[in-house]
This record gives C-alpha cells, sequence and structure tokens, in this order.
C-alpha cells in the first residue's frame, strides 16, 4: 500500500493550483518525524511555490501504531458534517488492506475515526506523556526488584492508567500489583496514573477487568 499519494491543492493567497505529496498511510511506531509533525501542528501545512505563503490542507489518512495497539482514520475536521458517508468510505477503502496491514501485529480494536489532526494529537500527546510517567514507574520498580507486566494500551488509555503495571514477587493477583503500586507511589506522589492505579486495584471488581496484555 502506497504510504503517500499526490493531490491538486489551490491556494488561497494567489489562486495558483498545484500537486502535493501527502501521507496516506503514517506508521506511529516508525514514522517518528512524521509523529512529531502531527504533535507540532505542522504536518498539514503546505507552502504555495508560487507566492511562498504558508497554508493548511488536510487530506485523509491512516494512522497505525501496531504496539501501541492505534488503528485510526484521520480525516479533514470539515468532513464531521457528513461523517457517516466519510467513516463507509474510510472502510471501504481500508476493507481490502486490512489484513495485510494488521496480520500478526496486535492490532485489537475496530479503526478509531477522528475529525481534524487535534484529536489525533490530543491521544498521541497523553499518550507521550502516559509514556513517561511510566518509564519512571519501571525504573523506580526495577530498583524495589518489582516484576513488570504490559496492560492493553487501549484499557490504558480508556482507564488513564500507567503502559506497565509493578507486581511485587511472592504474591499473586491483585493483592500484587497493589501492594506495589503502593510502595511505588508512597516514594514518589508525583505520578498522577500511579494514583489512578492504586485507585483502580482497590476497586472491588477490578480483579475481573482483564486489562493485562497476554503475553
Ligand atoms: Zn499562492
Amino acid at each position: 500500500m502506497a504510504t503517500k499519494g499526490v493531490f491538486r491543492v489551490e491556494c488561497p493567497y494567489c489562486g495558483e493550483s498545484f500537486d502535493a505529496d501527502f501521507w496516506t498511510v503514517v506508521r506511529g511506531d516508525r514514522d517518528h518525524d512524521v509523529k512529531e509533525l502531527i504533535l507540532s501542528g505542522e504536518f498539514d501545512l503546505l507552502l504555495c511555490p508560487k507566492c511562498g505563503e504558508m497554508l493548511q490542507h488536510s487530506e485523509p489518512f491512516l494512522y497505525i501504531d501496531p504496539p501501541r495497539d492505534i488503528l485510526a482514520f484521520v480525516m479533514p475536521e470539515s468532513y464531521e458534517a457528513e461523517k457517516d458517508k466519510w467513516i463507509a468510505r474510510m472502510q471501504a477503502d481500508y476493507e481490502p488492506v486490512r489484513a495485510a496491514l494488521t496480520a500478526g501485529q496486535g492490532l485489537t480494536g475496530e479503526p478509531l475515526c477522528f475529525f481534524g489532526l487535534g484529536q489525533l494529537a490530543a491521544v498521541l500527546e497523553s499518550d507521550r506523556d502516559r509514556e513517561e510517567e511510566t518509564e519512571v514507574l519501571e525504573f523506580m520498580a526495577r530498583e524495589d526488584g518489582l516484576r513488570l507486566l504490559p496492560v492493553k494500551p487501549a484499557a490504558a488509555r480508556e482507564l488513564d492508567l500507567p503502559f506497565t503495571i509493578p507486581v511485587r514477587a511472592g504474591m499473586t493477583g491483585r493483592a500484587a500489583a497493589l501492594s506495589a503500586a503502593e510502595g511505588l507511589y508512597a516514594k514518589n506522589d508525583a505520578l498522577p496514573r500511579l494514583k489512578k492505579l492504586v485507585d483502580f486495584l482497590k476497586t472491588p471488581g477490578s480483579e475481573t477487568v482483564p486489562f493485562l496484555k497476554k503475553k
């Protein structure tokens, strides 16, 4: 599947029409520079070759990050008015390549649909905070000889938890996780998602929530 496409764009400043390259597929786990452009808001900016003005132009694209379990249709904000039509069209385009894109990649959920880069950027930003917090937590956990278990990315997002949870050796189940999380939180209370993990693990019924990633 081609990852770039050429689309005709008209400059709103001087009326010039020109061809521009657009990403049609972005691999968030590989195309790090492109991901940065999405986060910085520069992804859909173009320079008019005639007048040199900067203009914004969006085309739909697929954003995929299998390790983080994200598969998203990212559509221009203006498409939201005809949401159902565009989602159906993206689904139809995506269906023939679904198997090739998802095979053995660990992608689980149905595609997400975003209208406007901002919606995708918000998820990526919150994931980045979560990653940073998870790294601190993992570092502390290793120093304390705790084990680490991966959380399903979608569950981590939904429950706003770290991407991994610490577990105390020699204990089992929820008690092992709660004891480890409380121990770490006592040492560092500046980790909001660690606090949420402690609260989550204290919630009756949390032991039946399948939020851990299967190995
Ligand atoms: Zn122009």
